[in-house]
């Protein structure tokens, strides 16, 4: 077959623009990339052979090569891993399949510095290679294959692929290095490199320099099987940032081996910054499990539940066999086991680092909360703890607060934690909603996560404490008392009568359009508001899933009307029992849509409501 010429996928075209253009200070980790793929691919052959031993034809001693070559300006990373097929090599050097590419694309400036940061957090993996040079060659044969295959390109645009016979197992990589940057044909340089970013790669990664025989530089053995004293935290972060793809610090590492009735060890790390498809729709774990230091999976949902997903590292197991297939890793009550073990350790860390003002733990909180949250109602046993673990936003002070705190704080005669959700901070704080809660000084939790709706509706208590929302109708607040000198008076509302005759009217005029109108207890500056009946969905949980196309036809509400307020107490008085008159109704229909605004919905006919409006003003106006 001769020579085919591929073009990169458009995204990847954008990267390598980036990559290559970028003033990039710390061009030295593209070595840290080659040999994590490499130990990767070595990883996930030594795996298959377990069940295929021919696949270890030519070897079963895993190793990675480092060999510079002054003449040719050359340096060459070798594996003997699985090695990529024909199609493989376009596929994966072609196209970005990561998840959270077209989300990190789109966040990219056109400023330099900053898409730099922004790289330094995605990561670019084996396209690192263009920052040093001018051509790349990938000379590959997949493990079990007979004919291998080379990759070339100068990372402008496209890449071609043409036969290798004679290619050896594995992957050969080598960097035609720029002008700029020959020192990493340096010895001595890619020593340190090594020693730097990738000691703790368990496979030996040699290094060949001209006639001298090859030393291995790394110290090729699992980190997590040392002891903890003999590893520094540089040592922990390169690991971290190897097995996990990200680039930031870690917030926090875990290091335990669990000894008893089940013995594994765990190395696992919480990252600082939220990774780009933390919310992707698999909810996958991102744990990697081996069993006696080989590798086995980095795709096994058993290891961790969904709400944990922001941990990653990996899980080192003494109990599993080693030819442990997919299947079995189904219901596997080793595993099983594991899983509880590792669910106890990291929320008893996150407890941990919660006590700890200095901890950092609500950036934690930003980052992660929404998704610990899921916990809340998916793992039933660990409920308390994880809300325990939670942090709100409250009408109360700008900082986050704990349940426990919210409770202490509680009025007299205040029985339910009162919640109120919607999309956005600012907005919520100003809904007329509160204006009662405030008034009676009742704090209320402001809950602005799409996954609020779904906990606070599945839970029903905490520290015996119901949830409520104060958008439903039944948030009572009659047994709280006011403080000092804001007690409700009834002379400050509508006479009773003229209220009940006010209300006859209104319901009259919107007829179907409301489920019931009332006087409102919540309210105390403005006329009215929309509330939820009691039991049914809460507004914003209406919004969000009509958003999905997935609600049903918008629901009628019940219409609040504060009877302290001039507007409605005018109204009360010029409404006649029983007769129609056409200010009432348009009032009433203007109320409404004004009600509907503030809950962030349209007016129900725009054109109406309009022609209301100009009528109103006319005769407020112009007399
Ligand atoms: P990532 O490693 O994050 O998936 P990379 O850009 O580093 O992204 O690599 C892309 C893919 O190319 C890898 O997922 C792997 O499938 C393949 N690959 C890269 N280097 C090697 C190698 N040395 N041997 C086998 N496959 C490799």
């Amino acid at each position: 077959m001769a020579e085919e010429k591929r073009q990169f996928q458009a995204e990847v075209g954008k990267l390598l623009d980036i990559v290559v253009h970028s003033l990039y200070s710390n061009k030295e980790i593209f070595l840290r990339e080659m040999i994590s793929n490499a130990s990767d691919s070595c990883d996930r052959l030594r795996y298959a052979a377990i069940t295929e031993p021919d696949l270890l034809d030519g070897g079963s001693e895993f190793r990675i090569r480092l060999i510079p070559d002054k003449d040719a300006g050359t340096l060459t990373i070798v594996d003997n891993g699985q090695g990529m097929s024909h199609d493989e090599l376009i596929a994966n050097l072609g196209t970005i399949a990561k998840s959270g590419t077209s989300e990190f694309l789109s966040r990219l400036t056109g400023d330099a510095k900053k898409d730099v940061t922004l790289i330094g957090q995605f990561g670019v993996g084996f396209y690192s290679a263009f920052m040093v040079a001018e051509e790349v060659t990938v000379i590959s044969r997949k493990a079990g294959e007979a004919k291998g295959w080379k990759w070339v390109s100068d990372g402008k645009g496209e890449f071609t692929v043409s036969p290798a016979d004679e290619a050896a197992r594995g992957a050969a990589i080598t960097l035609k290095l720029r002008d700029g940057e020959k020192e990493f044909l340096d010895a001595f340089r890619l020593k340190s490199i090594v020693k730097r970013y990738s000691d703790h790669i368990a496979i030996p990664v040699t290094l060949k320099d001209g006639d001298t025989d090859e030393e291995t530089v790394n110290s090729a053995n699992a980190l997590w099987t040392r002891p903890k004293s003999e590893i520094t935290p540089e040592q922990y972060r390169e690991f971290y940032h190897h097995v996990a793809h990200a680039f930031d610090e870690p917030w926090s590492t875990l290091h335990y081996k669990a000894e008893g009735a089940i013995e594994y060890t765990g190395l696992l790390f919480i990252p600082s910054s939220k990774p780009l498809d933390i919310f992707h729709p698999d909810r996958k774990q991102h744990v990697k499990l081996y069993v006696k230091r080989v590798f086995i999976t980095d795709d096994c949902e058993e290891l961790l539940p969904p709400y944990l997903r922001f941990v990653r590292g990996v899980v080192d197991s003494q109990d599993l066999p080693l030819n442990v297939s997919r299947e079995m890793l189904q219901h596997n009550p080793v595993l099983s086991k594991i899983r509880t073990g590792l669910v106890k350790r990291i929320l008893g860390e996150l407890k941990k680092k919660s006590e700890d003002a200095d901890g950092g733990y609500d950036a934690f909180w930003t980052a992660f909360g929404p998704v610990l949250k899921e916990g809340i109602y998916e793992d039933f046993e660990r409920k308390t703890d994880i809300l325990d673990l939670c942090r709100f936003r409250s009408t109360q002070g700008d900082g986050l607060t704990t349940l426990a705190d919210y409770v202490a704080r509680m009025k007299d005669g205040q029985d339910a934690i009162y919640t109120i959700t919607g999309d956005d901070l600012e907005q919520l704080k100003k809904s007329p909603q509160l204006e009662g809660f405030r008034a009676k000084g009742v704090e209320v939790l402001l809950l602005t996560d799409p996954i609020d709706e779904f906990w606070v509706s599945a839970v029903p208590s905490y520290a015996e404490k119901p949830f409520r929302s104060v958008a439903a109708a039944g948030a009572d607040l009659s047994a709280v008392k006011a403080p000092e000198g804001a007690e409700d008076s009834k002379e400050d509302e509508a006479p009773a009568d003229q209220l009940t005759t006010l209300i006859e009217a209104v319901k009259l005029a919107l007829g179907e359009r409301v489920k019931d109108v009332r006087a409102s207890e919540r309210l105390t500056e403005s006329a009215v508001c929309l509330v939820a009946a009691e039991g049914e969905m809460s507004m914003h949980l209406e919004k969000m899933l009509r958003a999905h196309n997935q609600a049903p036809g918008e629901r009628a509400r019940i219409l609040e009307i504060n009877p302290r307020h001039a507007l409605i107490k005018g109204l009360a008085a010029r409404v006649k029992a029983g007769g129609t008159d056409g200010d009432v109704e348009d009032a009433a229909f203007l109320l409404l849509d004004q009600a509907r605004i503030i809950e962030g919905e349209p007016p129900a006919d725009a054109n109406a409501f309009a022609r209301r409006m100009v009528s109103v003003m006319e005769k407020g106006l112009l007399g």
